[in-house]
């Protein structure tokens, strides 16, 4: 099963991916998270968007489409999430068209719903261990001990260079003017499921697992 999903910076698409390759042995592909590893790494293509995605804007299509297309190659385990892609019109129908051309479907779009307003509050209090992945956050999740993984014991918690209010203004208004379309778009094709991300995690995970079974999640059928 492929699916996507969709929502603003902050809805907890990487948190809800992080759960379903646990429990379900899918394989992640956020965009973001290619990006970032180019430009800590780096390479030319790394260098070239670093100051693009620090300041919350966009990267070229050409350039994440090449990412993902790079990744539909290899194994598919028990399904791909697409995290953060895509996020313009022109990704949406070439992901339909590398699918197709590799013998996949799109199975599910699971648009995350949440209010803008707690958007700024979870983004800029957020932070990661950059060991093992487990997110934390300022006022709602802090490690038992500070600065400490509870997951993995490393000290090695690390924050986004794009999680400032500045850089998530830009993001917000990239998510409106090129993103948000693609809610339409799959509603017009018939794969899309909405769910409700201001929910605690556990919750929001069952909203997927229903959606993902082909329920009636917030009435998109
Ligand atoms: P994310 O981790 O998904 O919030 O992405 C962080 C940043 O990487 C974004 O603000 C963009 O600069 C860039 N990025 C990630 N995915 C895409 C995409 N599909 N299209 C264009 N830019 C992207």
């Amino acid at each position: 099963m492929n699916i996507i999903l969709l929502g603003p910076p902050g809805a907890g698409k990487g948190t809800q991916a992080r759960k379903l390759v646990d429990e379900r042995g899918m394989i992640q592909l956020s965009t973001g998270d290619m990006l970032r590893e180019a430009k800590t790494s780096g390479t030319e293509m790394g260098l070239k968007v670093a100051a693009i995605m620090d300041a919350g804007e966009l990267v070229t299509d050409e350039i994440v489409i090449g990412l993902i297309e790079e990744k539909l190659q290899g194994d598919n385990g028990g399904g791909f999430i697409f995290d953060g892609f895509p996020r313009t019109l022109a990704q949406a129908d070439a992901l339909g068209d590398l699918l197709k051309r590799n013998g996949q479907t799109l199975d599910c779009v699971v648009e995350m719903q949440v209010d803008d307003n707690a958007l700024v509050g979870r983004i800029t209090g957020r932070y990661t261990c950059g060991s093992c992945g487990e997110g934390y956050h300022d006022v709602t999740k802090v490690p038992a001990v500070e600065g400490k993984c509870d997951n993995c014991g490393e000290s090695n918690m690390q924050r986004r260079a794009d999680d400032n209010e500045d850089s998530l203004r830009t993001r917000l208004m990239e998510y409106y003017k090129k993103t948000s379309p693609l809610i339409g778009y799959y509603y017009a094709k018939d794969d899309l499921k909405s769910v409700d991300g201001l929910a605690a995690i556990d919750d929001v995970a069952g909203s997927i697992t229903a959606a993902l079974n082909g329920g009636d999640i917030i009435g998109n059928g």
